[in-house]
């Protein structure tokens, strides 16, 4: 199918792309790399009257150093991240995650801010940003304001922003020389969406893993963190003999959705392997 006839304009400035949202309201959409609103576009689930490509704005683009955050600009291309030596130091589970985004082609398209906007509970960018407690900065023409991640994420393709913002760009807080992060997730074939994904942050310390946190992606409609197995370990530090009790823990607050071609049961057991696989490894570095 074809997309239904839509104006389209290139601003080169927020403000210019401020007033065009206050002029057109929902009849607007932001393209950004277009990975998934033109499909959408192409297969008619919403006819929007003009798309603003923000992709000329150079206020969005970029990945840098800020005082004790890395700031990864909205229009960061997926293989910006995953080439960017600035993201494997200070924020290496993006590197991690990255390979895991569709094809490389989908990834020299799509953008950082496109996907946490996008909000896809099977996404690796919103769980990697839920594991890093990470901030989204939104602007609007009131304004900036910073939404922690925990809140950004509010429902199925749902999220805190608000009409008439976009998000600008995420700040990552950087990673410190004694912590340690995973990814991994199950698909049926390389490139497509996962099944379920697991990004992990733990620090190493007092002969185990503190501070561990998992975030899940495929699982529900938002990405998710497990609290309930982190507030379990508290301040105490994961070692080899509470990964079964953790895990028991985890397997008891996991309550996955169903998709087309797995069960909820199917998806909690393969939460649970990703989970051990993760945890083993991190516990026992340099083993294979
Ligand atoms: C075949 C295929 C396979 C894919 N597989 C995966 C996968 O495995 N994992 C994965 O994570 N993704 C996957 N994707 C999606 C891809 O990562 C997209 O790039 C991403 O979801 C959206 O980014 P985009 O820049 O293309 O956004 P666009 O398609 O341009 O926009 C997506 C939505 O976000 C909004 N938006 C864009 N930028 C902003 C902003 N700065 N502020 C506010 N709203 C904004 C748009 O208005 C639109 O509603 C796949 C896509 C395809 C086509």
């Amino acid at each position: 199918m074809k997309a239904p006839a839509f104006d389209y304009i290139k601003p080169r400035h927020l403000d210019a792309v401020f007033q065009l949202q206050a002029d057109y309201g929902d009849e607007a959409r932001l393209l950004a790399g277009g990975q998934t609103l033109l499909a959408t576009l192409n297969m008619r689930l919403s006819e929007p009257a003009l798309l603003i490509d923000i992709t000329g704005i150079t206020a969005l683009k970029g990945i840098s150093l800020q005082g004790s955050f890395l700031r990864i600009g909205a229009l960061a291309t997926h293989s910006e991240i995953e080439a960017s030596a600035l993201v494997a130091q200070h924020a290496p589970l993006l590197s991690l995650a990255a390979p895991h985004i569709a094809h490389r082609a989908i990834r020299n398209l799509g953008t950082w801010g496109g996907s946490i906007a996008y909000a896809d509970p099977a996404a690796e960018w919103p769980a990697c940003l839920m594991a890093l407690d990470g901030i989204v900065v939104v602007q609007s023409a009131k304004g900036e304001r910073r939404i922690a991640a925990q809140d950004f994420f509010l429902d199925l393709y749902s999220t805190a922003l608000a009409e008439g913002e976009l998000i600008t760009a995420c700040e990552l807080p950087i990673a410190a020389p004694d912590q340690l992060f995973a990814f991994d997730e199950l698909a049926r074939r390389h490139g497509d969406y996962a099944i379920v994904g697991l990004a992990l942050a733990a620090t190493r310390a007092q002969g185990g893993l503190v501070g561990v946190k998992l975030a899940f992606l495929g699982l529900g409609k938002t990405p998710l963190r497990a609290t309930a197995a982190e507030t379990w370990l508290g301040q105490r530090p994961l070692t080899a003999d509470l990964l079964e009790p953790l895990l028991e823990v985890l397997r008891s607050e996991l309550d996955p959705l169903a998709d087309l071609t797995n069960s909820a049961a199917t998806k909690r057991h393969l939460a649970l392997v990703l989970a051990r696989r993760g945890l083993t490894a991190m516990l026992n570095p340099g083993t294979p």
